[in-house]
């Protein structure tokens, strides 16, 4: 039987490339569902190729629709997300991917999650209904699905700490100074992956690396002190475990988004590879540093926010996502993100956040916060 499968934003990076996936294995997996913001054309193609059940676009108006047939409206990744399944992989970027995520887990539905700001915004509850209807969350942020790998067979009691890789971006030898001046196009152009323009920005400030270490302690269940996060500018060593024994399981491959989508695909199995073997022909070495939130402070802050906890990681996200829209809209300078996120928490009184409602409402704060600091 070939597994069904929904894409949420199979047009942004990520999924683009697990629709690549899904290409290379047709014979396990059935791709069922399709949606996209507003890359109508892009879309379109994809629906061709792929003959979906269901396809919906999100940003456009009905009489804009090149199918009648196409789900529009704020609610179609929800709707896509209630299908019939056996996966859902949720690639949108931001709190957009909430509701869809909870939507699925309560029909016990399976979610690969590459959209890391829910976890940040409402792990635990995310979790919790999870729990509660026996359906898995696995990661598919490169990161967390080595970690998820590392930890195949092992006991969580015996997890003395995690550690996840940052690549440092472009700027890893640049002074605090030098920091200050640099410029958009300098900003989008990262060194090892490809990826969208949200996550390139927030692997430029590091705040990419907060947001994850926040991820991975709700993922593994873990307090903040036992989330570490390194650099290491080949991003091939993606991930870290260290046992109660001080022994250290790692998982490596070339930088590649194909294999965390594959994993999270295939589990509990693997698949054949898709993506090129690390090359041991040449002589070669991996480096690693700690992060100097001198240098990098939005890293900082998001530590800082998953040590006060509540709502204080929901303020942090959403601020950085207000943040980083006005940067790619050339409305800000780039410190001016670390700026707006660092008013917006301590202008923030922290609550529980247990619900759904008071994090979105929390939410919404945030981001008028941000954009009145803007102006
Ligand atoms: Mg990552």
């Amino acid at each position: 039987m070939k597994k069904r499968i929904a894409v949420l934003g199979s047009t942004g990076s990520v999924g683009t490339q697990a629709l690549d996936v899904l290409r290379n294995f047709k014979e396990q997996f059935e791709l069922v569902g399709l949606t996209a913001h507003s890359s109508v054309s892009q879309l379109k193609k994809q629906a061709e190729e792929f003959s979906p059940e269901l396809v919906g676009i999100s940003g456009i108006k009905p009489d804009e629709l090149p199918d009648q047939n196409w789900l529009t409206g704020p609610g179609v990744l929800q709707e896509i997300a209630r299908m019939d399944l056996d996966m859902l992989l949720v690639s949108v970027v931001g709190l957009a991917g909430l509701r869809p995520c909870l939507a699925a887990l309560r029909q016990g539905t399976d979610v690969a999650l590459a959209n890391k700001e829910v976890l940040v915004i409402a792990g635990e509850l995310m979790q919790q209904t999870a729990r509660e209807y026996g359906a898995k969350i696995i990661p598919v942020d490169s990161e967390h699905s080595a970690i998820f790998q590392a930890l195949q067979g092992e006991k969580m009691d015996r997890v003395s700490r995690i550690i996840i890789t940052a690549s440092g971006g472009p700027f890893l030898n640049c002074s605090p100074e030098q920091l200050q001046q640099v410029k958009l196009t300098e900003v989008l152009d990262h060194p090892n992956w490809e990826m969208g323009p949200k996550i390139t920005v927030d692997s430029a400030t590091m705040m990419n690396k907060g947001l994850e270490v926040i991820e991975a302690c709700r993922l593994f269940d873990l307090p903040p002190d036992r989330v570490g996060a390194f650099i290491h500018p080949q991003s091939t060593v993606h991930g870290l475990v260290e046992f109660s024994d001080n022994s250290i399981l790692a998982q490596c491959s070339t930088p590649d988004m194909r294999l965390p989508v594959q994993y999270a695909l295939f589990y509990p199995e693997r698949g054949e590879a898709l993506i090129e073997p690390v090359d041991f022909s040449q002589p070669f070495s991996w480096d690693f540093q700690p992060i100097d939130i001198q240098q990098f402070p939005a890293y900082g802050l998001a530590r800082e926010a998953l040590l006060a906890g509540g709502t204080y990681p929901a303020v942090l996200n959403a601020a950085n996502e207000v943040a980083v829209e006005a940067f790619i809209s050339n409305k800000i300078e780039f410190f001016q993100i670390t700026e707006i996120v660092e008013h917006c928490l301590q202008t923030h009184a922290g609550q529980a956040g247990e619900n759904l409602e008071e994090l979105l409402q929390i939410d919404r704060w945030a981001r008028e916060q941000a954009e009145q600091f803007n102006c």
